[in-house]
């Protein structure tokens, strides 16, 4: 589904990413995982063409994002991203915020996006609260707002950059729970996180960054028994309980 071939990416004259190389097939759930600053938003970023990059191309079912064989209006209709900060409309409902995109990007009607938008709420346990404004939810039940969002657009891999990082540790979980359930329907997923209960529960693969390289791709058993590089172990010692 996306394959991401040597790719190189330049700051300025700060080299972000250098020679990364990755792949998520069909149904996959990929988790990306490293320290801060080894370049995992930046390379989840050229995924949806949210930054370009200088060398190397990611394909999207095999159409080349870099030469423009795939382009970025498209490519985004296919791709959900949720990030860290929910990034909703605040001044739209909740319902609103969910059909927005529906009836401008996909031209669907009013009363087909609200219908998406009702169930895909109820989906993620949040139908009683359709016509709040995203200020008067938590964190957790905005970012399960967010979530429903991008599933409102039907897209075929999902993105997402820490989405539980800026949480309270209390709203972790019911964030976490709507992500297993999309990975446990078979949902393409790229997922940056340090959750590692998530990862071990749902990733089929890990991805593991550091300085702008990634270290290593291991399954998810491996990545976990027995990483394969210092830094990883490092990394893990870190991060685990
Ligand atoms: P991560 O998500 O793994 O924490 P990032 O992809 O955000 O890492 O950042 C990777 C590196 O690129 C960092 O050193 C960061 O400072 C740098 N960087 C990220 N975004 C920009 C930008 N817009 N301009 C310049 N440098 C950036
Ligand atoms: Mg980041």
């Amino acid at each position: 589904m996306i394959e991401i071939k040597n790719v190189s990416k330049w700051y300025g004259k700060f080299q972000a990413l250098q020679d990364c190389s990755a792949s998520v097939g069909q149904g996959e759930v990929v988790v990306f995982c490293g320290p801060s600053g080894s370049g995992k938003s930046t390379l989840i970023k050229l995924i949806n063409g949210l930054e370009d990059f200088q060398e190397g191309d990611i394909l999207f079912k095999g159409k080349s994002i870099h030469s423009g064989e795939m382009k970025l209006s498209e490519l985004r209709k296919h791709i959900g991203m949720v990030f860290q900060h929910f990034e909703l409309f605040p001044h739209l409902s909740v319902l609103e915020n969910l059909t927005i995109a529906q009836e401008k990007v996909l031209g669907r009607n009013a009363g087909e996006a609200k219908k998406k938008g009702l169930a895909l709420l109820e989906r993620v346990g949040l139908q009683d609260h359709a016509h709040k404004h995203p200020s008067q939810l938590s964190g957790g039940q905005q970012q399960r707002v967010a979530i429903a969002r991008s599933l409102s657009m039907d897209p075929e891999v999902m993105l997402f950059d820490e989405p539980t990082s800026a949480l309270d540790p209390e709203m972790i979980n019911e964030v976490l729970a709507v992500m297993v359930e999309l990975a446990q329907e078979g949902m393409t997923m790229l997922c940056v996180t340090h959750e590692m209960g998530f990862a071990k529960k749902v990733a089929d693969k890990v991805v593991f960054m550091d300085a702008g390289t990634i270290v290593e791709t291991d399954n998810t058993e491996a990545f976990f028994s027995a990483p394969k590089s210092d830094r990883a172990r490092d990394f893990l010692e870190k991060v685990l309980p």
